[in-house]
């Protein structure tokens, strides 16, 4: 972390801390090999000092891919907001080390505890989040969508939207029916936009490992940019397997979520990308070190999401600027093309295909507390 604190600086001590739960409608459903995801239920962390500043954070579970939303709140109810209660928010790793030591997983009420603590930090200090984690190495990444809805006549419509949009990259989500309409949907979005679209695959553990090859094999013509999680997690060996005999290049995503699962994962070369995300590692500076173990085994890195509001996108976005390298875009358009609202007061800025890194200080962007109360959960 590189930040210049002068001597006589005030602290900025955590004097109240606030868990928002909300609901928030989606446009469609989107179906995964894990299973459906109808709306987005998403917890906010509220952090206020008592140099007046609120820092926010994001914590997004998906039960069937991280933890479950109870969990969450439970850890930062009972344990991390006592805990960081008259702290110095700048004391951002010494807290975070303390989270990791109180706690064990809760990985995404890990990452809203530290954006909510970099918020802060950043606000104080008058720089934007990305420059806490070393600088901007680019102000824009390239919009990945994902095409998952069963009813694939309507995906399809909304390609040519997103297309018209600027939007290049579409990713489909893979193996939740069957073997031939994931070949359909591929093939009539090839025949369409050409090589005019970048499109990828994503299976979310959905593939038996040994019914795995002949179909991932079927996929190689298509000129796909990867193949992401075909089989469950563990299956580490399978994966590795894929990696070694598949053309198409593959990522690792629910088998890759932390700095010693991408040590495991770069050793066994389970893939030749790890996705990327806050919610998986705990926190951007976690998500910088499995970037890191990427780099030096030669394996790439992605951008990706769970279901999350505008706050998480954008400590993403922060996340995605601090990289230095980043070749094949990041999925945050939830809030743009999925959510029927975002709890952002400004649309998340994603335009001309990209998301466009927040450039104000902290996360650079505000919650809209009329929204908060609009979608807020009542009944946990
Ligand atoms: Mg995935």
């Amino acid at each position: 972390m590189y930040y210049n604190r002068p001597v006589d600086a005030a602290t900025h001590r955590i004097r109240s801390g606030r868990v928002h739960v909300v609901e928030i409608p989606v446009t469609e459903v989107h179906s995964h090999g894990s299973g459906d995801v109808g709306a987005v239920k998403t917890i906010l962390l509220e952090l206020t000092t008592d140099t007046g500043i609120t820092g926010w954070g994001e914590a997004s579970p998906w039960p069937v891919f991280t933890g479950t939303p109870e969990a969450v709140i439970g850890a930062l109810k009972g344990y991390f907001l006592p805990a960081v209660a008259g702290r110095d928010a700048f004391d951002v790793e010494v807290l975070m080390a303390e989270a990791e030591k109180a706690v064990v997983g809760v990985s995404e009420a890990k990452a809203a505890l530290e954006t909510a603590l970099l918020d802060i930090m950043g606000q104080a200090l008058g720089v934007p989040m990305h420059v806490l984690l070393g600088g901007r190495h680019r102000d824009r990444v390239r919009l990945s969508f994902s095409i998952a809805n069963p009813d694939f006549d309507e995906d399809f419509a909304k390609a040519e939207r997103l297309v018209a949009d600027g939007v290049g990259i579409f990713k489909l989500k893979t193996g939740f029916t069957d073997h031939a309409f994931d070949l359909m949907r591929l093939e009539k979005l090839r025949e369409r936009f050409g090589d005019a679209v970048d499109l990828r695959i994503d299976f979310n553990q959905g593939l038996k490992a040994h019914e795995a090859l002949p179909k991932l094999r079927d996929f190689e013509n298509f000129r796909l940019s990867f193949i992401e999680q075909p089989v469950p997690r563990d299956n580490l060996d399978a994966m590795a397997h894929f990696t070694d005999v598949l053309t198409t290049p593959v990522m690792a995503d629910e088998s890759v979520f932390n700095p010693r699962e991408a040590l495991i994962g770069a050793e066994k070369r389970v893939a030749d990308i790890f996705s990327l995300k806050i919610m998986k590692s705990g926190g951007l500076r976690r998500a910088l070190e499995v970037a890191a173990i990427a780099r030096a085994a030669g394996i790439g890195v992605y951008g990706g999401c769970i279901f999350e509001t505008g706050v998480a996108h954008a400590a993403g976005a922060h996340l995605m600027a601090a990289l230095p390298e980043l070749t094949l875009g990041c999925e945050f358009y939830m809030s743009t093309y999925y959510l029927t609202e975002d709890i952002i007061s400004e649309p998340f800025p994603v335009s001309g295909g990209h998301v466009h890194v927040p450039t104000g200080p902290g996360l650079g962007v505000a919650v809209d507390r009329a929204k908060l109360d609009a979608y807020r959960e009542h009944t946990f």
